[in-house]
């Protein structure tokens, strides 16, 4: 079937000049499409579950802004909150009561977290837990698992996923070898390495970093036991356990990934949905870990933005939304959907392929071998990928323009929306 070429000039005119303004023409480097091979569009502005480009085509978005638009785009209660908080004041640098309203709400959902401290990136809240948890234990060495991302600060920058794998450099020019060498990197759902690893390094781990449900390089899935062996060991070794939430966070249950699993981190990293779509990260887990944070301990952390008025009002307004819908449960129910209507149309094309699933979250492998870790994902087809991106990209759906990404779903994706992509997959799945 033949369809109408896309209009592209305008994005391709910005590109162009983007190009020599700034270091490959994006802000951050997943958004270029170079593991699809192509130019990215630019957004005009997006409402629910659409984006429309500088050129006027329209897509059914599945990247969500990486996950934060868990309402979907532009709700109108967070734009609003976002509007009135602006008109009182766009920083202040000193506290404020939307600090502590936000605080109040992150401690409720999240049993874990007796205290928190908002930041402007998920990085940074994925930097300081790990500067306090070496702190705490006045150890130097930390154990994360491949292809889990974690912002992109020098010690987590050490096989990591998202835009680092897609680029090829897993471990970025620029981080001191001797710093790098503090962090172990092991397969995920392999808890004998992660049982070998600490008994290599006896009293030197500080902490043990993971995502819970890994969603940088593409959805992985943890087994039955792992978290629960990850807690244990740590506890035997005198290791903190560091839930990096910020993916998963607020979107998949009010008490993110750790919620459903059952495991109590010792901190927890937040960012994304809890942002309403503006810069927040936050990090928070044990008061008596916490209180090693300065101006009462000797950890330094800081910042000139952080708790920010409309950065607060956005998360705050955003959180309430998801609680006044009923959100967590709508989203599985989305979720499902989706799922009920693409396994067939997987199977009737014949693809070999793994779908992954979480709530909200999901990802599509072309791959024959079951997707345990980052090893299997990387396994995966990339030219089947690559096709399947543009075949739905000129249908009018978005999905991340890279293998190792999950796709995110909203409260917005309406069945017209499940059911235009689903059509469009139909199409595509048999041209693989
Ligand atoms: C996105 C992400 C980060 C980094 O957050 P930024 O706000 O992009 O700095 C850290 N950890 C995980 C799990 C993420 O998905």
């Amino acid at each position: 079937m033949s369809l109408p070429a896309r209009s592209t000039a305008k994005s391709r005119a910005l590109f162009a000049e983007a190009l020599n303004l700034i270091p490959g023409g994006v802000n951050s480097p997943v958004r270029a499409f170079r593991n699809v091979g192509g130019e990215p569009f630019f957004a005009a502005r997006a409402a629910g579950a659409t984006v429309w480009d500088v050129d006027g085509n329209a897509y059914v978005d599945y990247v969500g802004t990486w996950g934060p638009a868990i309402l979907g785009h532009a709700p109108e209660a967070v734009v609003r909150a976002v509007a009135e908080a602006a008109a009182l004041g766009t920083s202040f640098g000193i506290p404020n009561a939307r600090e502590v309203d936000l605080a109040r709400k992150v401690v409720a959902w999240v049993p874990s977290v007796e205290k928190v401290r908002m930041t402007s990136s998920g990085t940074e809240a994925c930097m300081a837990a790990v500067r306090l948890a070496r702190g705490f234990t006045g150890r130097e060495k930390i154990i994360k698992f491949e292809g889990c991302y974690h912002g992109h600060g020098d010690s987590l920058l050490v096989k990591a996923g998202s835009g680092a794998l897609t680029h090829g450099e897993p471990d970025s020019a620029g981080v001191p070898a001797a710093l790098a060498a503090l962090t172990l990197s092991l397969p995920f759902n392999d808890l004998a390495a992660v049982r070998a690893a600490f008994e290599a390094n006896p009293g030197e781990i500080a902490a043990v970093i993971v995502e819970p449900v890994p969603g940088n390089v593409g959805l992985l899935l943890p087994e039955l036991g792992f978290h629960e062996g990850l807690r244990a060991l740590c506890d035997a070794h005198g290791a903190l356990l560091i839930f990096d939430e910020v993916m998963t966070g607020f979107r998949l249950a009010k008490g993110g990934a750790q919620e459903g699993i059952g495991v109590r981190p010792d901190l927890s990293t937040f960012g994304k949905v809890i942002g309403g779509g503006l810069p927040v990260g936050a990090f928070g887990g044990r008061a008596d870990v916490m209180d090693h944070l300065a101006p009462l301990g000797k950890v330094y952390q800081a910042g000139t933005l952080s708790g920010n008025p409309l950065a607060m009002a956005a998360g705050l307004a955003q959180l309430a939304e998801l609680e006044r819908l009923d959100g967590f449960r709508k989203l599985e129910e989305i979720g499902a959907a989706l799922e009920a209507g693409l396994r067939p149309l997987l199977a009737k094309a014949r693809v070999p392929s793994q779908f992954h699933r979480r709530g909200s979250m999901f990802s599509l492998f072309f791959s024959a071998k079951p997707v345990r870790n980052c090893a299997d994902a990387l396994a995966s087809d990339r030219e089947a990928f690559k096709k399947f991106f543009f075949g739905l990209l000129d249908r009018g759906v978005y999905i991340a323009p890279s293998p190792f990404e999950a796709g995110f779903l909203s409260l917005a994706h309406g069945p017209e929306a499940i059911e235009a992509t689903l059509r469009a997959a139909a199409e595509v799945l048999p041209t693989l």
